[in-house]
């Protein structure tokens, strides 16, 4: 979804940071931090910056499996959007099950789960070493069984635009639509440090995934969330923030003994948990 990397949406963006900074003080909350939102939009710049470069172009693997395609989406244009759309909510689900629970999965996700402060920073803080968290290769099924490369992106961009809106403490709870939708009231929930609601909520736009593997968890009383890994955010350095986890990894997989323990160090479980 090209649009995500146009210097006007990116404009728009920070156009959005600035409403919400400037509503939470007239209100009185406490909900930025002056450092974590700024290492936050250095993240977010240095990967839009990137991403304008490089485009978001699947590359020469989409176009090997897609000339390799089991089967064909023989539908009209809007029916196989559909489809696509709900299969990759389906994927997306296991793509954020594997940043939270994948060793090199979590070493890129503990950016954007870092910060103490909830806010719309965190939006499109996702992380500049996902590529090689290996997370994306999720998605890559869909391609073999017919689905379009051009959909995929589309529903992952419209994913990701969504989720920027509800990384925020402006928007109360919604009631019913808390169950079904991944609201801020239930994305609240999913970056809580509280140890109950650890790798909850993993849903993109829908929590009906969540539901199903049992995942979701309600807010509850919000006064009683904290948010983030003070651990991480209190050495106030950015290039340790990046490196935090991929130095667990690189340890273990140094100590690691034999192929299968090298590809436990990557691929076991992020033995850290949600606290980094
Ligand atoms: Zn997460």
């Amino acid at each position: 979804m090209e649009i995500l990397n146009h210097p006007l949406f990116i404009a728009a963006i920070f156009i959005c940071l600035g409403v919400e900074f400037f509503v939470s003080r007239k209100k009185g909350l406490s909900n930025f931090s002056s450092y974590e939102a700024l290492t936050s939009i250095a993240l977010i710049s240095f990967d839009k910056i990137i991403g304008y470069f490089t485009g978001t172009d699947g590359g020469p693997i989409v176009k090997w499996l897609w000339a390799h395609r089991v089967f064909e989406l023989g539908f009209n244009h809007t029916t196989n959007f559909i489809f696509t759309f709900v299969a990759v909510e389906f994927m997306y689900y296991w793509n954020h099950w594997y940043n939270h629970h994948v060793n090199i999965g979590w070493a890129t996700h503990i950016m954007h789960h870092s910060p103490t402060k909830y806010n719309l920073t965190l939006g499109y803080r996702l992380g500049i070493t996902r590529f090689f968290s290996l997370g994306w290769m999720v998605f890559l099924p869909l391609i073999l069984l017919g689905f379009h490369s051009e959909d995929i992106a589309l529903s992952i961009g419209i994913i990701f635009l969504y989720q920027f809106f509800i990384h925020t403490e402006l928007i109360p709870k919604l009631g019913r639509l808390d169950k079904v939708i991944n609201t801020p009231s239930s994305h609240r929930v999913h970056h809580s440090s509280n140890p109950e609601h650890y790798n909850t909520n993993l849903g993109g736009i829908t929590l009906v995934f969540d539901h199903l593997f049992g995942t979701y968890c309600a807010e509850g009383d919000r006064s009683q969330i904290s948010y983030g890994i003070p651990s991480i955010m209190n050495k106030k350095n950015i290039w340790y923030e990046i490196t935090c986890h991929w130095r667990v990894v690189f340890a273990q997989f140094k100590k690691a003994s034999g192929i299968k323990g090298k590809l436990l160090a990557l691929f076991g479980s992020s033995s850290q948990g949600h606290q980094g």
